[in-house]
C-alpha cells in the first residue's frame, strides 16, 4: 500500500472535515437567526413544507456518490440539530428554576425559616375563622404544642354559594389578635386582589388557594404590592408546570418569598377527596429552588390519612406540613369531615414524630 498516498488523502479528509464544520456552523447561525425572527413574530420555527422543499432541491442536484435516501437522512439530522440549538437558545430563563438559582430559597416568616436545610415546619389551625372564641381556643392550644404558624380562613372559597363564606375583615382581625396573643404568625387565604391592603395589614403569610392558583391578576397584584411570604397552593387540576408558572408570576413581579404547597389533585379516585401527588413535591424541589409544603387535610380529605400522608410528605422532602385543627369538628362551618380536634391533634403529633428540638418544635425526620 502506498503509505504516502493514504497520508495525503487523510490530510485532505481532515481539511474537508474542517470545511464542513465551518459550513455547518455558519448554517446553524443563519438558521438560529431565522428562528429568532420567527419566534418574535410569533410563528412556529418548524415548517415541514420548507424542509421538504430543501430536501427535494438537494436530491435533485445530488452529484453522488451518496444515494437520495442517505442525502435525505444526513440533511434531516442537520435540520434537526439546528432546530434544537435554536430552541435551547430561545428557552427563557425562569426565576423559579434551579437552572437560574441553584441554592434553596429559605423563606423567613418572622424568625421561622422555611426551606433549605431547615427542618420542616407545621402550619395548623382551623379551616375557617368562625368566631373569636373558636379561634382563641384553637390558637392557645396549638401554640402550647409549639406551633409557630397559625392558619385560618377569613374568606372561604366555597363550592356552594349559600354555605359559610367566612367572616371577612372581622375574621382577619380575630386571627391577628389570636396570633399576637399566642406568639404565632398568621396565614390566611386571599381570594380577591382588591383585598390586598387588608391582607398586608393583618397577615404574615398570604395564602393563594387552589381555586385561585391561576388567577393571574391576583398573582401579579400580590407580587407587585408585597414581599410578605406567599403560600401558593397547586390548582385542583394543575400540571406541575402550571403551578410553577404561577409562582413565576409572583417572582417576576418582585416577590421572591414564595412557598409552594401541594394539596392533592383531582383524579378518578373516590376513596380520597383528592390524590396527594408526592412525586410533585419531589419534582417541585428538583425543578425549583422554592420551599415546598404538603397540605395533608385537603389532599386526602380523611382523618385516617393525616399521619401516613404527613410521613410520605416528609420522607419525600417537604419543607412543611399544613393541617386543620378545630375545637369541635362536628359543628365546624366547613370541612367537618377532615379537621381534627385537640385530642386527635395530640395523637397526630405523637404518631408523626413531631417533638421539641432546641426549644423549637418541629418534625423529627431522621427516622426515614
Ligand atoms: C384552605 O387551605 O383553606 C383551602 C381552601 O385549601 P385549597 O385551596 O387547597 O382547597
Ligand atoms: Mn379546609
Amino acid at each position: 500500500m502506498p503509505e504516502s498516498k493514504i497520508t495525503e488523502l487523510r490530510g485532505e479528509i481532515d481539511k474537508l472535515n474542517l470545511e464542513l464544520l465551518q459550513t455547518l456552523s455558519k448554517r446553524a447561525s443563519v438558521a438560529k437567526e431565522i428562528g429568532s425572527l420567527q419566534t418574535s413574530a410569533g410563528v412556529s420555527t418548524y415548517d415541514p413544507m420548507r424542509e421538504q422543499e430543501m430536501l427535494n432541491a438537494l436530491v435533485a442536484t445530488n452529484p453522488g456518490p451518496f444515494d437520495a435516501g442517505t442525502i435525505k437522512s444526513l440533511f434531516k439530522a442537520i435540520f434537526q440539530a439546528s432546530m434544537e440549538t435554536g430552541k435551547k437558545a430561545d428557552k427563557p430563563k425562569f426565576l423559579t428554576s434551579r437552572a437560574t438559582k441553584n441554592e434553596d430559597t429559605v423563606v423567613m416568616v418572622g424568625d421561622v425559616a422555611i426551606g433549605g436545610k431547615h427542618s420542616p415546619v407545621l402550619v395548623a389551625g382551623p379551616c375557617a375563622i368562625e368566631s373569636k372564641e373558636q379561634v382563641m381556643m384553637t390558637a392557645e392550644f396549638v401554640a402550647s404544642r409549639g406551633v409557630k404558624l397559625f392558619r385560618g380562613g377569613a374568606y372561604k372559597p366555597r363550592t356552594d354559594p349559600y354555605s359559610f363564606q367566612g367572616l371577612g375583615e372581622k375574621g382577619l382581625q380575630i386571627g391577628r389578635e389570636a396570633c399576637d396573643k399566642y406568639g404565632m404568625k398568621f396565614v390566611a387565604e386571599i381570594m380577591d386582589a382588591r383585598d390586598i391592603d387588608l391582607f398586608i395589614e393583618y397577615v404574615d403569610v398570604l395564602q393563594i388557594g387552589a381555586r385561585n392558583s391561576q388567577n393571574f391578576t391576583m398573582l401579579r397584584t400580590v407580587g407587585q404590592k408585597t414581599t410578605k411570604p406567599v403560600l401558593l397552593k397547586r390548582g385542583l387540576s394543575s400540571k406541575i408546570e402550571e403551578w410553577v408558572m404561577s409562582a413565576e408570576y409572583l417572582l417576576s413581579e418582585g416577590n421572591p418569598n414564595v412557598i409552594l404547597c401541594e394539596r392533592g389533585i383531582r383524579t378518578y379516585e373516590p376513596y380520597t377527596r383528592n390524590t396527594l401527588d408526592v412525586s410533585a413535591v419531589a419534582l417541585a424541589k428538583l425543578e425549583t429552588h422554592l420551599p415546598v409544603m404538603v397540605d395533608v387535610t385537603h389532599s386526602g380529605g380523611r382523618r385516617d390519612l393525616l399521619v401516613p400522608l404527613t410521613k410520605a410528605g416528609l420522607a419525600i422532602g417537604a419543607d412543611g406540613i399544613m393541617i386543620e385543627v378545630h375545637p369541635n369538628p362536628a359543628v365546624a362551618l366547613s370541612d367537618q369531615k377532615q379537621q381534627v380536634d385537640f385530642e386527635e391533634f395530640d395523637n397526630y403529633l405523637k404518631d408523626t414524630g413531631y417533638h421539641s428540638k432546641l426549644s423549637e418544635k418541629r418534625f423529627e425526620v431522621y427516622g426515614f
